[in-house]
């Protein structure tokens, strides 16, 4: 039987996503046998990042500053405001090196199976960020997932109220297509190809 600091530190390997019983198990005795400094390694840059690491104030990702490198840059285009899910589909729209505007980063999709409704999600912050008077279009880069394509729906007509442009990036993305498993040349073809879903 493993000691309980083995099936404590085996439970808390679960909290990853993807990560079973018998994986967490092979982690935690790899980290023991085989890496010892690894673990230190994470156990430091795990507790040094929950500590500094926060919202950025103006598009919700995360930084250690008070606004993230993008939104504090004085070369972007603030009258573009790109929406997307997750600070990793942030970091793909930017290797296309295709968009010089700003960003809102949801932290996730409107998914009513997880209780994860418009409420829920926010979406005060990103229409206030999208009605500062500079911004004139908002690009939805959500998934092309059900979630995605649902949650895109949700703020074109929540956008539609307001005299702003809204555009979606097109299908370069394949139908139920993740931004973070799509090459970013197809996703840079995907946004200079964004059609228009709100005239103004
Ligand atoms: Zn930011």
């Amino acid at each position: 039987m493993p000691t309980s600091s083995i099936v404590e530190l085996t439970e808390a390997l679960r909290c990853l996503p993807g990560v079973g019983p018998k994986s967490a198990q092979r982690m935690a005795y790899h980290l023991l046998q085989h890496d010892r400094e690894g673990a230190q390694r994470l156990e430091k840059a795990l507790g040094r990042a929950l500590c500094v690491v926060h919202r950025c104030r103006r598009c919700n990702t995360w930084t250690e500053l008070e606004l993230c490198e993008c939104c504090a840059s004085p070369h972007r285009d603030s009258s573009l405001l790109c929406v997307v899910e997750t600070p990793v589909d942030l970091n793909m729209m930017e290797q296309t090196h295709a968009y010089n505007g700003l960003y809102y980063v949801l932290m996730g999709r409107i998914s009513p199976l997880d209780g994860l409704g418009a409420r829920q999600l926010g979406l005060e912050a990103l229409l206030s960020r999208a009605l500062d008077g500079v911004v004139k279009e908002v690009v939805l880069a959500t998934n092309f997932t059900n979630e995605g394509e649902a949650t895109a729906h949700y703020l074109s007509e929540m956008l539609k109220a307001h005299a702003i442009s809204v555009t979606r990036i097109a299908r370069g993305v394949p139908v139920g297509g993740e931004l973070e498993f799509v090459d970013s040349g197809t996703l840079a073809q995907a946004l200079r190809e964004r059609r228009r879903l709100v005239e103004i």
